[in-house]
């Protein structure tokens, strides 16, 4: 028989625990801070906005969390996800290195966020929430929440990046057909958008901005609480389903991975993937060297300082220590619109402090060059956002071919580009930009850093 090329899981193989990584940190990450008395955050901080089910995942210690059957039922819709070789990339390469990628852009909404926009929503329904309000950057985040909604029938408010509401009207088309309400943000019917509208008209927009507008709203009503899409510990614990399912698929391959490479915007997709596979570094069962890509136009771990700072731009959210470029940055309308996020998953920041992974930025010309081999060898289109994986692990396949080691390199395919082809065709026509940053522009944005 030829040797294999993808690796499918039966639906009885879907992880029945999330991994919790914080059980097993040498040391305990710093916590989060109220912004007004800069002392910890109890739970009941956190009450207004998210339920208690998720509030004790956020702080909880344990190893392992149980996935509720009413969260597995609606994950049987898409997983286990594939694990596949990329035999025709790997011949394009004339490499020895042997490539694999776990592909998330086969879930309802194209991406990994359903991953836990389907357990956030459970857990709210579960309390008899109302209504969900969320904000979004490239529109992946808010149909997966939109979806997930739809599950569960809770109603959902997206507050979504000006620059990509305006170049992605299908992601929106896609949050309406899901039943959620979509504003361009910044929007009028907050005061933090109004804030920002009064100084800059043609503001493009941020994550920051539409986190501030999202949490206004869910704070000011009983019935609503809030959905964050990254960053946050609960968020990246529901995504070690991927991990998992990712190392029972290459035992089954009869490998262990040398390099794992994931693209970080708040840093979900990333520890998702690499998170079980740290559990088992940790233990002295592999040795994988694991490195995160990001933007060079917003490269908060390459260029961004460790320090509390605010999840928004409006200073609404906890103070939470990470790796920043300042609440108050702005960055470049990249096309990676999941990438332009000021912050950092506090979790990863922490570990990345530890020395225990590598970041390196890229530019988007590279990503998308990447982005278009892929596609011509593999036939996926990726979202913009993995392509910033696919151009490292491109690379480091190209230094196996120069130095002839045979390494195995993992990567996290994290969703699929099909709402991107605006941004193909730019690239295709020679009209993308790579956006140069300035030393000045980072220490502009870091001088309003909260004073902790
Ligand atoms: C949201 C998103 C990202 C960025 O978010 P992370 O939390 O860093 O994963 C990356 N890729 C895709 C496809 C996304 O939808």
């Amino acid at each position: 028989m030829a040797e294999p090329t993808r690796v499918l899981l039966d639906e009885s193989r879907i992880p029945r625990n999330w991994y919790n990584i914080v059980a097993d940190l040498p040391v305990p990450p710093p916590p989060p801070l109220h912004p007004g008395t800069l002392q910890p955050l109890g739970p009941d901080d956190l009450a207004p906005l998210f339920p208690m089910d998720l509030i004790s995942q956020e702080v909880s210690q344990d190893r392992f969390i149980q996935i509720p059957e009413g969260v597995l039922e609606v994950y049987r819709l898409w997983r286990p996800t594939p694990l596949i070789r990329a035999r025709r990339l790997e011949k394009s390469l004339g490499t020895p290195a042997r490539i694999y990628y776990k592909y998330e852009g086969g879930s309802p909404a194209g991406s990994h966020k359903p991953n836990t926009a389907v357990p956030q929503a459970y857990y709210n329904a579960k309390q008899g929430v109302r209504r969900l309000t969320t904000e979004t950057g490239a529109g992946q985040w808010g149909s997966a929440l939109a979806f997930a909604c739809a599950q569960y029938g809770v109603e959902c408010e997206i507050w979504m990046v000006r620059a990509s509401y305006d170049q992605k009207p299908y992601r929106r088309s896609l949050m309406g057909v899901y039943g959620a309400k979509v504003h361009a943000s910044p929007s009028p019917v907050t005061s933090a958008g109004n804030k920002i509208l009064a100084e800059f008209p043609d503001s493009p927009g941020s994550l920051g901005i539409a986190i501030s507008e999202a949490v206004e709203i869910a704070g000011q009503h009983d019935d609503t609480r809030y959905a964050l899409g990254s960053v946050l510990n609960h968020v990246l614990t529901h995504q070690t389903v991927i991990g998992e399912e990712a190392i029972e698929q290459l035992a089954a391959f009869g490998e262990t991975p040398d390099v794992i490479v994931g693209c970080t915007g708040g840093g979900s997709n990333f520890a998702g993937l690499t998170f079980p596979f740290f559990r088992e570094k940790l233990a002295g069962r592999m040795n994988p060297t694991i490195r995160a890509v990001e933007p060079a136009a917003c490269p908060t771990f390459t260029r961004g300082t460790y320090a509390y700072d605010f999840g928004d731009t409006a200073g609404f959210t906890p103070l939470l220590k990470m790796h920043t470029l300042g609440h108050d940055f702005v960055p470049d309308p990249i096309h990676a619109g999941g990438l332009r996020y000021h912050g950092m998953a506090p979790l990863l920041s922490h570990m990345y402090e530890l020395g225990m992974f590598e970041a390196i930025a890229m530019g988007q010309r590279e990503c998308f060059e990447a982005g278009v081999r892929f596609a011509r060898t593999e036939g996926i289109l990726p979202a913009p956002e993995p392509t910033h994986a696919l151009a490292e692990t491109i690379a480091e396949a190209v230094r196996c071919r120069e130095s002839g080691e045979e390494k195995v390199i993992l990567t996290a395919l994290c969703g699929h580009g099909h709402f991107d082809l605006a941004a193909y065709d730019r690239y295709l026509a020679g009209e993308m930009d790579d956006f140069a940053l300035t030393q000045e522009r980072i220490d502009q944005a870091l001088a309003t850093l909260p004073k902790v």
